[in-house]
């Protein structure tokens, strides 16, 4: 049973960050509950304020432009950004993510912002976000700071989020030429959180044989989604080929920190690491060499 609390509903982000300064001592905010009411009716949570954000209007966008490439207001759900033409035209492998993010009930209620504010390493989002430089806008009455969504993550369930601070927007770069991205994750349950997921964003040199650039994140696999930096290292300036995907798969599960649950071993995850990286390296990399 979920225990009683005082319900605030915000219609403006102004009306938001007062509540959130007014409530300071004892709140939660909730936008669409996917992963808070599960909290709450397990009793591993029990704010005293509930503010609820789902109508503040000014949250929920997706826009575009040539220079500063896409901003997703946090309050957008999944299901906005996975049927968004600006999504799917500049961002395609985050809207293919997102067709395997939960059902679509929970696509159709659950938010972006929800989603990183809540601090799974085993989200879709974080690795793909990530892997393509994106920031996060956060704000409170006194301030806004801009930060790397890496930054953002700080241990299992727990984000840079301060007191009285509100996730209001991310910010995905234009991808550089030449660059390509793939995600895939490896769950037992369809369309569930992945026991482990990867995203890699490899950039293709001038030279049009040689990796210039290359990013490899991991989900699932440490207490926050992890770049695995020396497994990237390993490819920038390489033509990549089978045998040095195969050493890269290897790094990257090295770099991993991954648990036992009861979902999978720790070795377990190491090996799913290593493939998906093989996997989605090579996958990214042959699109940016078409795109070349
Ligand atoms: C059956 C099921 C399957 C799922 N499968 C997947 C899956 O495959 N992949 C995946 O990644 N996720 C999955 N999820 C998780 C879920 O979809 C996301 O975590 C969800 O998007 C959270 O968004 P929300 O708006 O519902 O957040 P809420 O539940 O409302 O809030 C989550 C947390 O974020 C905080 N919060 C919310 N918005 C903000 C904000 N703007 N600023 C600061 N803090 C904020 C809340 O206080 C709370 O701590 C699944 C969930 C369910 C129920």
């Amino acid at each position: 049973m979920i225990h009683n609390f005082n319900y605030h509903q915000a219609t403006s982000l102004k009306e938001t960050l007062s509540l959130l300064e007014k409530c300071r001592d004892d709140y939660k905010i909730i936008c669409g509950g996917q992963s808070l009411l599960i909290l709450m009716r397990q009793g591993l949570v029990a704010p005293e304020n509930l503010i609820d954000i789902k109508r503040v209007k000014e949250m929920s966008y997706i826009d575009y432009d040539p220079k500063n490439g896409l901003k997703i207001g946090a309050a957008t759900t999944h299901r906005e950004i996975e049927k968004s033409p600006l999504i799917k035209k500049y961002f395609p492998v985050l809207a293919e993510m997102e067709k395997n993010l939960a059902s679509i009930q929970t696509r159709n209620w659950g938010t972006i912002g929800g989603n990183l504010a809540h601090g799974d390493p085993a989200g879709d989002p974080g690795p793909i976000l990530i892997a393509s430089n994106a920031t996060v806008k956060l704000a409170s009455l006194e301030r806004e700071r801009i930060l790397p969504l890496g930054d953002f993550f700080i241990d299992i369930f727990e984000t840079t989020l301060e007191e009285g601070e509100l996730l209001i927007e991310i910010q995905v770069p234009i991808l550089p030429k030449k660059t390509a991205m793939a995600y895939e994750k490896f769950n037992i349950i369809k369309n569930n959180q992945g026991i482990v997921s990867v995203a890699a964003s490899v950039t293709m040199a001038e030279d049009g044989v040689r990796c210039k650039d290359a990013r490899i994140v991991l989900g699932a696999a440490a207490a926050t989604p992890l770049r695995a930096k020396k497994a990237e290292q390993m490819l920038i300036g390489k033509k990549i080929d089978t045998k040095l995907l195969a050493i890269v798969g290897k790094k990257a599960s090295e770099e991993s920190d991954p648990i036992s649950d009861i979902h999978a071993t720790e070795t377990y995850r190491r090996f799913l690491v290593k493939n998906l990286t093989i996997n989605v390296t090579r996958k990214a990399w042959e699109q940016a060499k078409a795109a070349g």
